[in-house]
């Protein structure tokens, strides 16, 4: 008989893990040591379950790079011991923080899944079981003896989806998240049914895991609307020690083509100053040159981020600008997909 998988539960904070005091009705922080005597049902998956918890679990609002670095710390101790990971975390900020993971663990070969939830655990139409169970056994899911899905995934509501392609965009439905430009990883309803085509297959070849705890945080997003001006976009490039701004443009990359906002980005980018054009709408992709008004900026050295979403753009250029890459380099990976972050068109 095959032996069950080992998971780890990573406590880090947010809605998921309160429970009601019924005595005065308010929320507080669940004992995660004691997850499995609250929640028996767990009992059941067919799979060894750990869990650890930050000391003090945290919003997700107060998320920050030192916590992912603890969130990468605590895979990267328990990797060898455990066949796949579940990361609870707030689901305000679930986007940015399992963005970010994915670029910090390269050649992984293991399921790592964020979920979260909508109501706390301890209440009466909590969407937090359906999102922890399911995010277990998806996390414990082997086919022919290898893991199902080798890549930093989020599961709620039913859906699996790829971590880097999510975005929250709703703060009260159950369906809290969408992956606009990426089809969903799995759907759970009778059955679990994986989609095989979407899912990342790693390469046969075992290549070894590498951590990057390096990230570099001196970077904007810099949001247009029409009547932005030259003070404000002036003030913003030339904020103390900037290296990188995501450029949340118009429509297909669009953004205005008068003199002074050009010449802004230009001297931006002659101080080394990455800027990725990123568009403002939830779907669809920045095509450079492909109206009049963003001819210009790619031959000025922006940056295209295609069909990237913000928050996997924050993450990746947090990790590119720490490698330390020339302007051509820099462009050539941002453009790229590493982690599926991006499509290859
Ligand atoms: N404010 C909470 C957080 O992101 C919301 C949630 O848990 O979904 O930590």
């Amino acid at each position: 008989m095959s032996k069950k998988p080992n998971i780890l539960l990573v406590y880090t904070g947010g809605t998921i893990g309160m429970i009601k005091d019924y005595k005065t009705n308010a929320l507080k922080a669940f004992d995660f040591s004691q997850i499995l005597e609250k929640i028996p049902e767990l009992e059941q998956l067919n799979c060894v379950i750990k869990s650890i918890s930050f000391d003090v679990p945290i919003d997700s609002s107060n998320m920050n790079t030192l916590y992912y670095k603890d969130i990468v710390s605590i895979i990267e101790d328990n990797y060898h011991d455990f066949d796949g990971f579940v990361i609870l975390t707030g689901s305000d900020t679930m986007s940015y923080t399992s963005s970010a993971i994915s670029f910090m663990i390269e050649n992984l070969q293991k399921p790592i899944i964020f979920t979260g939830s909508q109501l706390p655990i301890g209440d009466l139409r909590t969407d937090a079981k359906e999102n922890l169970i399911t995010s277990i056994e998806i996390a414990s899911a082997r086919k022919e003896g290898k893991p199902i899905i080798s890549e930093v995934c989020l599961y709620f509501e039913y859906k699996l989806y790829r971590a880097n392609r999510t975005t929250k965009i709703n703060a009260e439905q159950f369906e809290a998240f969408a992956s606009m430009n990426y089809p969903n990883l799995a759907e759970s309803g009778v059955y679990l049914n994986f989609r095989d085509h979407y899912i990342y297959k790693p390469s046969e070849e075992r290549k070894e895991l590498i951590i990057r705890k390096n990230l570099v945080t001196d970077i904007l997003i810099l949001k247009l609307f029409p009547g932005i001006t030259e003070k404000v976009v002036k003030s913003i490039l030339n904020t103390v020690d900037l290296k990188g701004v995501i450029l949340e443009s118009y429509g297909a990359g669009n953004a205005p083509d008068e003199v002074w906002f050009l010449n802004l980005l230009k001297e931006a980018i002659s101080k080394d100053i990455r800027i990725i054009n990123v568009t403002q709408c939830s779907g669809g992709n920045v095509i450079q040159g492909h109206y009049e008004t963003s001819i210009e900026l790619k031959q000025i050295g922006v940056v295209s981020g295609k069909d990237i979403t913000t928050e996997s753009a924050v993450a990746k250029l947090m990790y590119l600008l720490s490698e330390n890459l020339t302007l051509d380099k820099f462009t050539y990976y941002f453009e790229k997909p590493l982690r599926g972050e991006i499509s290859d068109k």
